[in-house]
């Protein structure tokens, strides 16, 4: 893991966070601001939101829609704020999640694209989804399998609720996610070739301890939790 002392204080995890992915930027030769951090906030309290946000952090990640919705509610006076839904999308969860997220980062079935688009209310702005991609085709992991990306894509960029916006994976623990990184940014441009109006732009990959990586092949948002927060008790 990525050193997080607890006697480090937010304000500084996030400078180091920050300057590692400024560093990654320039060495990657990435054009400046190309790069968004996301802060995924699973298991932190509203107040620790609240002091990243004090900081400038404007994007954050949750994957546990009770636990979200309780901070949605604490922190509903900041702005700008966008929510990111980044976990595991239940059928059931998909009213609640269309209606008080901006963006869901792991869709992974037509089912939920469809439900997601249908229930999106009217006065908000379209959905912006990615679709989580299991590029390890790990047994218990989400995502969909990269032989149903293409449908899924052509699926969701038909959905009047909802705006496509690109791919997300989560590497498995062990092993160089290099080479995985790279095969989504590969399915990104093919995705951009067969639905060039769609304006697919975003490639959501890289966490504290891979972050680097993932900005050399393409990453555009990366969603760090621990590096920012300090070790978490709950996952
Ligand atoms: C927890 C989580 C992260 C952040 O992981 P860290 O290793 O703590 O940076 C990123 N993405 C998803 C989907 C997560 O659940």
């Amino acid at each position: 893991m990525t050193a997080a002392n607890d006697s480090d204080t937010l304000a500084q995890r996030l400078e180091v966070v920050r300057r590692r992915i400024a560093n990654a930027v320039q060495q990657y030769q990435r054009a400046p601001q190309s790069v968004t951090l996301l802060a995924a906030s699973k298991g932190q309290p509203a107040a620790a939101l609240r002091v990243a946000h004090h900081l400038g952090v404007i994007d954050f990640g949750e994957n546990y829609l009770s636990e979200a919705l309780a901070k949605q509610a604490e922190l509903s006076d900041l702005s700008p704020l966008r929510w990111h839904f980044i976990g595991p999308v239940q059928s059931n969860k998909t009213r609640d999640i269309a209606a008080a997220f901006d963006w869901v980062h792991s869709v992974d079935r037509a089912k939920l694209l469809r439900r997601l688009s249908e229930q999106r209310p009217a006065g908000l702005a379209p959905l912006q989804v990615c679709l989580q991609v299991n590029l390890a085709s790990e047994a218990q992991k989400s995502g969909c399998d990269i032989t149903e990306l293409a449908q899924l894509a052509k699926l969701a960029v038909s959905l009047p609720r909802l705006t496509l916006r690109g791919l997300m994976t989560i590497p498995p623990q062990q092993g160089d996610p290099a080479p995985l990184f790279r095969q989504l940014d590969e399915m990104l441009a093919q995705l951009r070739n067969q639905l060039p109006t769609a304006g697919l732009d975003t490639l959501s990959m890289g966490m504290s301890d891979d972050l680097e990586t993932a900005v050399a092949c393409g990453s555009t948002i990366v969603r760090v939790g621990s590096a920012l927060f300090g070790p978490r008790l709950k996952t």
